[in-house]
């Protein structure tokens, strides 16, 4: 069974998710994807995987001269949002 998310898509688009690090980027992007294959979830660090057809925030772009992506799942954003008191644009 799928993941029910808690915000709209939007949502995870507009949170620096990481907050400010030192490693060098650029060109990042980020977006919702369902996934076509099993990814790690980087924000829980690599414990968990993220099925197949789950929805994601991906981002992509150059990390320290390399190019790649890595994928987090709803859930664990849910988490954090929720921790931090997030509230998206709109809701209650
Ligand atoms: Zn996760």
């Amino acid at each position: 069974m799928s993941y029910k998310q808690r915000y709209p898509d939007e949502f995870y688009l507009t949170v620096d998710w990481f907050g400010p690090d030192d490693c060098d980027k650029e060109c990042m992007s980020s977006k919702i994807v369902t996934t076509r294959a099993e990814h790690e979830c980087v924000f829980s660090g690599y414990k968990h995987k993220i099925p197949t057809g789950e929805k994601a925030w991906r981002e992509s772009g150059k990390v320290e001269g390399r190019f790649g992506s890595c994928y987090s799942c709803l859930k664990c954003l849910d988490q954090c949002a929720r921790r931090l008191g997030l509230r998206a644009r709109g809701a209650t």
